[in-house]
This record gives structure tokens, sequence and C-alpha cells, in this order.
């Protein structure tokens, strides 16, 4: 079987961490009957040097003729941020494609690789069984799709941005969050501001409906300021956290830091269809370009979070992990998780993607 993958590598360590991606993808295709046609195409300031957009329809022809994206990273360094390169390069490329793809859930695993326990911020007693939290976070609507304008009024500028949600939408989602939950610990934890906010009312309303239909899962439901701090005092009581765009956006970037490096983390965001686009949640990481230091492990993970999503490969996902999983274990570290452990093996971008090949079986 052969599978079609637009490979959209970005700027900053994009290209860097995609190559060692890519590798591991050749590996898993000598070792196994499937096959993948990689479509190479430029996203972002590296499009914009080239065509002048940053979103070039070369690049979203190679994208409709795929059946996935893997994405790198795009933007510039924060200092550069108004020059015609990179002003606005997040919102032209990734914001386009995810509106190009309706992609309108963005899925991010938050999993304690033990090997990595010293690098978790929490207190040993709060992982000691670990982690592994689903971040399910609704993309299309909410407060960032709302109207918004800034008028005068009584002499001063007032700002106001509308949060809304639709009913349909909301429905979507969860049943998405419960079928997702069913494959893993049964529980979805739902999130929202139901005390103040209309939006949380309705959101909550729909999820306990929707929870009807999936009598074999838990619904648990949180207000989000509880939410922020359960999942730190109690982060191995989390299986499926469904959120709202905003609320969203906040409490995965929260979690990662639990991680231990944003390095370490991938990222799906899926349409209906199951077409998505798989990318490291970090961004360009301009300040380490170059140095051959960038942690591949995020866009590795992401490649594999596509195998298993977008193509049902799971066997071949499992196979990704569990060679990440021993490199780890040998106690392989790219500068970012090198925490002074003892007997670890500082390794560069390109030695820690040759390892995960190596373990790859
Ligand atoms: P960043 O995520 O690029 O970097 C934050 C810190 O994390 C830096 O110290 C960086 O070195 C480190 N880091 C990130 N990824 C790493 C990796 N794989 N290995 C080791 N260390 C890693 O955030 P920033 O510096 O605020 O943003 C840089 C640019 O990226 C900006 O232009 C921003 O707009 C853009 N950005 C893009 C995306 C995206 O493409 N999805 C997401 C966030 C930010």
């Amino acid at each position: 079987m052969n599978y079609k993958i637009a490979v959209l590598a970005g700027d900053g360590i994009g290209p860097e961490v995609m190559e060692e991606a890519l590798k591991v993808l050749k590996t898993l295709e000598s070792k196994s009957d499937i096959s993948f046609t990689l479509q190479e195409a430029l996203v972002g300031g590296s499009a914009w040097q080239e065509y002048g957009s940053h979103l070039p329809e070369e690049t979203l022809k190679i994208c409709d003729d795929s059946q996935a994206i893997l994405f790198g990273s795009v933007g510039g360094p924060t200092d550069e941020l108004n020059l015609p390169r990179w002003k606005d390069c997040e919102i032209y490329s990734i914001l386009a494609l995810r509106k190009h793809f309706n992609l309108f859930i963005n899925l991010r695993p938050l999993k304690m690789f033990s090997a990595l326990k010293e690098n978790c911020i929490l207190k040993k007693e709060r992982i000691e069984h670990g982690f592994d939290i689903l971040c399910l976070r609704e993309l299309s609507e909410g407060i960032y799709f709302g109207d918004k304008e800034t008028k005068e009024i009584d002499g001063q500028r007032v700002a106001f941005d509308q949060m809304f949600y639709r009913e349909k939408t909301i429905e979507k989602v969860a049943h998405k969050a419960f079928q997702i939950a069913q494959t893993r610990k049964k529980k979805v934890t739902s999130v929202d501001k139901a005390n103040v906010l209309e939006c949380s009312r309705l959101w909550r309303e729909v999820v306990s409906r929707v929870s009807k239909d999936y009598s074999d899962c838990e619904l648990e439901h949180l207000l989000v300021d509880n939410a922020s701090m359960q999942v730190l005092l109690r982060p191995a009581d989390f299986d499926v956290l469904l959120c709202p765009n905003l609320f969203g956006d906040i409490l995965s970037d929260e979690i990662s830091v639990l991680v231990g490096s944003l390095g370490m983390l991938a990222s799906a965001s899926i349409n209906d269809k199951g077409f998505g686009l798989y990318e490291p949640p970090g961004g360009s990481a301009c300040d380490i370009e170059g140095l051959d230091i960038a942690n591949p492990i995020g866009q590795i993970l992401s490649a594999a979070l596509m195998l298993k999503i977008s193509f049902g490969l799971h066997e071949e996902h499992d196979r990704i992990v569990r060679a990440v999983e021993q490199v780890l274990a040998i106690k392989y570290r790219t500068q970012d998780i090198l925490k002074g452990e003892r007997g670890v093996k500082k390794v560069s971008t390109q030695e820690m993607g040759d390892a995960v090949c190596k373990f790859l079986v």
C-alpha cells in the first residue's frame, strides 16, 4: 500500500527535524510492505522568499493531492516578526491550511516517557503512575472566530471579541472525544466555564447529552480554572481532555511542560474524513536553527501519529513509539532533555534520528 504525504518542512529548525522524521519513514518503508510518496513543498517564510506568499498555490496543490500533511514549523526570529517575510506567517500558512481542509479538532497526546521522569517538573509522588492525556481541542469556533472590533464609547476605546459555539459543532467534537476515549481509558473530562459563560452552558449541556450514547465511558465536567490546577495535581486521573478552542489552546500548552520539552511533542489537526496536518506544536526555534541540536522526536512522533490517525497504521505507529522509548532508555539525550542525569549521552539532531532508525524493528 502506498501513501501520499505532503511534506512541508517550513522555517527555522523545521527542515532539520523533518529530515529525521523522513529518515524514520524511509527506514519503516524498508522494513515493511508499505511505501510513501513524499511530496516536498515550501511553506511559511521560506515560501515567501521564493513565491512572495506564505502558502503558494503550488504548495496547496500538493497538499490537495496528498492523503496527509506532515508539517514542520513556520515563523522567524521574534525580533524580525514585522518583516514582510515573517509578518502574519502563521495566519497565512497554518491557519489557512486549517480552514482549507476544515481541520476542526486538534489532538495533542501528552504521555510521560518513563525514561524522562526526572525531566518532569512535578514532585515524584504526583507522577508515580505516569500520565497519558489526550488533549482534544475544538479548532473551528469559539472566541478566535467571532466578530471583533474596537470602538470608541464614552471617550475611550473599548475592544470586543465575540465567542460563539454552534450546537452541531459541540456535538461533533463530543462524539469524537467519546469515540477516542473508547479506545483508551474510557474517560472524558470536559472543560468549560459554565458558571459564567453562555457558550459554556451550551457546551456542558450538549456534551452531557452526547455522553448518553457512550455508556461505557465516564464523563467528568471541570471548570477551566479548576481544570488548570487538577491536571497538575493529579495528571494520572485524566484520559481525554475535551476543550473548547480558547481553553484548549491554553491548557494544552500548560500540560506540555510536564513532558519536559516542546521538542518531545506531537500534534494532529484533523477533519471529518480523517485527513490531517501533523506537526510538533513548538515553533521554528530560530535561536537554535542550524546548530544540529534541535530535538527531532516531536517531529518523528508527529509522523507516527499520522500513520495511526490518517492511515490506520496502528502497528507501525507503535513500532516508532517503541523505538523512541528505547533510545530514551539507553539515555540518548538532545540538549533540551539533558538534565544532569548520570550516564547520559548527549546527541545531535541527526544522531537522535539515526538512533531511532536503528531501534526500529
Ligand atoms: P518556539 O516554540 O520556536 O521556541 C521556544 C523555545 O523552545 C526555544 O528556546 C526553542 O529553542 C525551544 N524549542 C522549540 N522546539 C524545540 C526542539 N524541537 N528542540 C529543542 N528545543 C526546542 O517559540 P518562539 O521562539 O516563541 O517562536 C519562534 C517562531 O515560531 C515565531 O516566529 C513564532 O511565531 C513561530 N511559531 C510557529 C508555530 C508553528 O509553526 N506551529 C508555533 C509556535 C510558534
